[in-house]
């Protein structure tokens, strides 16, 4: 099942326990650049983070830009963690057998995205329900579940989709479904229009899916 998981999250992409053989080095070999110990990756980003502001018409040695490419660097090893989190330690330890059979809701969790078209933002709030067969997962995990495949290049369908898959892989569920609204930098920041409607996506496996009467006690939910 684990393994499974893992699969399911492209984990195996970035594995550490995979050594280098690879030339992957996910961040934890030693790159002598002279004066600090850099990852290989991280240079490569400044380097091209510098590549980007000279083309664009700035002056990457100027005081307010010389500590950008080292800033976003660092930046996107928080934003984009996702890729290097555990599925199997991030759940471990946290699943309960527990008889109780009716949904268990938990709405309005916060999330940041990078839309991998633009590399821009997006975000929102994530909406989750599942009707436990004999297992619950504590409360926590839920939002770090959310915050794995959030903290990626991604599309919102994409993301609605992939946790709704590893909530089902997880727990064997009767049902899931999982809910999420994103208001997207790059159609907020670019054109003319000044409206902005938030993009909602929705996944629905099991009950889910199949009973609307459920469906829609979640969304009545989700209005309160
Ligand atoms: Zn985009």
């Amino acid at each position: 099942m684990l393994d499974t998981v893992k699969e399911l999250n492209g984990f195996h992409k970035h594995d550490h326990t995979n050594g280098h053989a690879n030339g992957h080095s996910n961040g934890k070999v030693a790159h002598n650049d002279g004066k600090t110990n850099k990852s290989e990756e991280k240079v490569a980003i400044e380097t091209a983070v510098r590549t980007i502001l000279t083309n664009v018409g700035e002056d990457p040695d100027r005081e307010g830009l010389l500590g950008t490419p080292d800033r976003i660097a660092r930046m996107y090893d928080e934003i984009l963690a996702g890729y290097t989190t555990d599925p199997v330690k991030l759940v471990n330890g946290a699943l309960f057998d527990v008889e109780y059979d009716d949904p268990v809701i938990v709405k309005e969790i916060e999330y940041f995205s990078m839309c991998e078209h633009h590399m821009l933002p997006f975000f929102g709030r994530a909406h989750i329900a599942y009707i436990p067969s004999d297992k619950v997962i504590g409360l926590s995990k839920i939002p770090r579940i959310v915050e794995m495949f959030a903290r990626r290049l991604q599309v919102q369908e994409r993301m609605t989709r992939q946790i709704a898959e590893m909530i089902d892989e997880v727990l064997q569920p009767q049902g899931v479904a999982v809910v999420i609204e994103g208001s997207h930098m790059c159609s907020m920041m670019r054109g003319v229009k000044k409206e902005h409607p938030r993009m909602m996506t929705s996944y629905m496996l099991g009950k889910y899916r199949e009973d609307k009467d459920l469906r829609r006690e979640f969304m009545d939910q989700l209005r309160k």
